[in-house]
């Protein structure tokens, strides 16, 4: 038994992926199937124009980019890419519908045949959305420390790690702040583990307000913080540092039924050229802080090498 050319053409319709067929150029002659509803279907948009129509130049350069690897690599591509309202230059009813950004994988495989005399591929495209959005709420929860929102130890020495290698093949600076509150065993006796709690909870919001995007805040265990501050030297991790200790020092502590004085001490390191593994960073920081507490609390001192003798 042999399928009829419209029989055919209707198993392909019906296929719940939409599939794109794209020339090396990156014209959109046609598409198939399509039949999962989503809110925003990239194909009805593309079909018949060239990705340079639909897309603002970042996003079209992208797709000629996946279109020609697979061609030029003759093999099959798998790739996860977002489709966002801005990423879309066409004034159109179906880009309309696109709130929010998606999220798609497509397997992109190229054609043996030629059509209209060029390279083309066949671009399977599937919406991804929902399982993206639950990985990366799985990732989240599983980098962060539950009651203050920090991260946790894990990404902690994750990204300590990363940024080790980061230094010793571009040396780019990387400093390290470690941060222990003064005497929070006494916060804890005197108002009870519930007010603690929310002093932890504040003492984090507080280090947050004086850190840029890319610095890795997070709680060590118990009342320890450690930061992470990629591209900085130690010297101005030390004002930081100064800067966060004041700050706590000067905020009022809302958990706490009357004014208590929170402070905290904090050590600095940064990572060294002498360094044969992350951990001496670490260490170096945590020596700084010992002396901190040991000479008072309630300060911010950078690591000196008599610290560690
Ligand atoms: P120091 O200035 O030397 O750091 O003194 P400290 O009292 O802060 O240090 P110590 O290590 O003696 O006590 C830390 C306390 O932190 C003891 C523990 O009960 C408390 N703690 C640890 N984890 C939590 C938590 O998640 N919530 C609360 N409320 N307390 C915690
Ligand atoms: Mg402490
Ligand atoms: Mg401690």
């Amino acid at each position: 038994m042999h399928l009829s050319t419209p029989q055919l053409l209707e198993i392909v319709a019906a296929f719940p992926d939409s599939t794109l067929v794209f020339t090396e150029d990156g014209y959109c002659i046609a598409h198939l199937g399509d039949q999962e509803a989503h809110e925003f279907s990239s194909s009805r948009l593309l079909t018949g124009r060239f990705v340079s129509d639909v897309f603002c130049e970042e996003k079209a350069k992208w797709f000629l980019q996946q279109i020609r690897n697979s061609i030029f690599e003759q093999r099959l591509r798998v790739s996860e890419y977002a489709i966002s309202p801005e990423d879309i230059r066409l004034p159109n009813c179906e880009s309309a519908k696109l709130e929010r950004e998606q999220w798609f994988e497509a397997r992109i495989l190229p054609l043996n045949s030629f059509i209209d005399g060029q390279r083309a591929v066949v671009w399977a495209a599937r919406n991804i959305n929902e399982r993206y959005k639950l990985e990366q709420q799985l990732r989240r929860l599983s980098e962060t420390d539950e009651l203050t929102g920090a991260f946790n130890r894990r990404r902690f020495f994750e990204s300590l790690a990363s940024q080790y290698r980061t230094f010793h093949r571009h040396f780019l600076d990387c400093s390290l702040i470690m941060l222990d509150i003064d005497n929070f065993k006494r916060i804890n006796d005197q108002y009870g583990h519930p007010c603690g709690d929310r002093v932890l909870k504040q003492v984090y919001q507080q280090m947050c307000a004086h850190l840029r995007e890319a610095d890795i805040c997070a709680r060590m265990g118990g009342e320890e913080f450690a930061i992470l501050l990629p591209n900085t030297k130690t010297n101005d991790a030390l004002h930081t540092a100064e800067r966060i200790r004041q700050a706590i020092e000067q905020h009022q502590f809302t958990a706490l039924q009357r004014q208590v004085d929170v402070t905290v001490s904090l050590g600095v390191s940064s990572i060294a050229v002498s360094d044969s593994n992350s951990d001496s960073v670490l260490q170096r920081a945590d020596d700084a802080l010992y002396q901190a507490k040991k000479t008072g609390r309630n300060q911010a001192l950078q690591f000196h090498e008599q610290f560690s003798i």
